[in-house]
């Protein structure tokens, strides 16, 4: 994949590298004090309070997680996993939602 727009990102850092997202915005994001990256973390469901999405829980290792968001959550699972992981919080037809355990 061949990301950003600048030409050293594109090329996966100036080294002749293939890009990736992870390369070319989270590599010079991640010394920022307000980011935490978690890997090997798989996302169960969003969560919400009436309307109000609130944050996720994951699975960490045997740990359920529970991240927590103040302003807003971004789903960026593929164009696969995004709308299971919708289905899964009970947003989405009722039958398809119920198949994907939720019970909404
Ligand atoms: C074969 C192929 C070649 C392509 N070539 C190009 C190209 O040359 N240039 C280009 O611009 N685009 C290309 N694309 C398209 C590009 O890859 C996608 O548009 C882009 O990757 C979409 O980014 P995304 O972040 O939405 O999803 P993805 O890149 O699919 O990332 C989703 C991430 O979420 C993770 N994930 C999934 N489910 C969960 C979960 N439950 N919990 C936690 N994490 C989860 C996955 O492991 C993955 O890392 C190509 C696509 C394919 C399939």
């Amino acid at each position: 994949m061949i990301a950003g727009t600048k030409k050293k990102a594109a090329r996966g850092g100036g080294k002749g590298r293939r890009s990736s997202a992870a390369r070319a915005f989270l590599e010079s994001a991640k010394k920022r004090p307000n980011l935490v990256i978690q890997t090997e973390a798989l996302v169960d469901r969003i969560l919400f309070e009436g309307r109000r999405c609130t944050g996720v829980r994951y699975k960490h290792g045997d740990a359920w997680v529970v991240a927590k968001c103040r302003r807003e959550t971004i789903l960026s699972c593929g164009a696969f996993q995004s709308p299971q992981v919708l289905l899964r919080s009970g947003i989405g037809h009722r039958t398809n939602c119920q198949s994907m355990g939720s019970t909404c």
